[in-house]
């Protein structure tokens, strides 16, 4: 499934409830960051829990699952609300990021962060 058809599912579910009013930028802003932090907590007062045993954590796994959806609804929201081809937004960030972080650079950063791992 594309996202396309994501946003159209999402338009779709919105103009049924007769929600699309309350998508304003400034809401969805925010409904991002609240998501955020839904996801967020689910990882409070918890080590720095390995991959494999989140996956391991059926209930741990079902939570993260939900709340990343909700930040990506939210997103796509916000995208299709201010006319913002996600795709092609999301691959110019990352033609950013290739340049901002070259080779050197992530050695540099790779290095110091190396230093804070256990
Ligand atoms: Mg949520």
């Amino acid at each position: 499934m594309g996202i396309d058809r994501l946003q159209e599912e999402y338009a779709e579910f919105k103009e049924k409830r007769d929600w699309e009013k309350f998508h304003e930028p400034k809401n969805i802003a925010m409904s991002i960051s609240i998501e955020a932090s839904e996801l967020m907590e689910h990882f409070q007062w918890k080590d720095n829990v390995p991959v494999k045993k989140i996956k391991q954590d059926e209930e741990l796994m079902a939570g993260v699952r939900e709340e990343l959806a909700d930040v990506i609804l939210y997103s796509l929201s916000m995208a299709q609300r201010l006319d913002i081809d996600i795709e092609e937004a999301v691959l110019e960030k990352l033609d950013e990021n290739r340049e901002r972080f070259d080779e050197e650079t992530a050695e540099e950063i790779t290095e110091g962060l190396e230093e804070w791992r256990s």
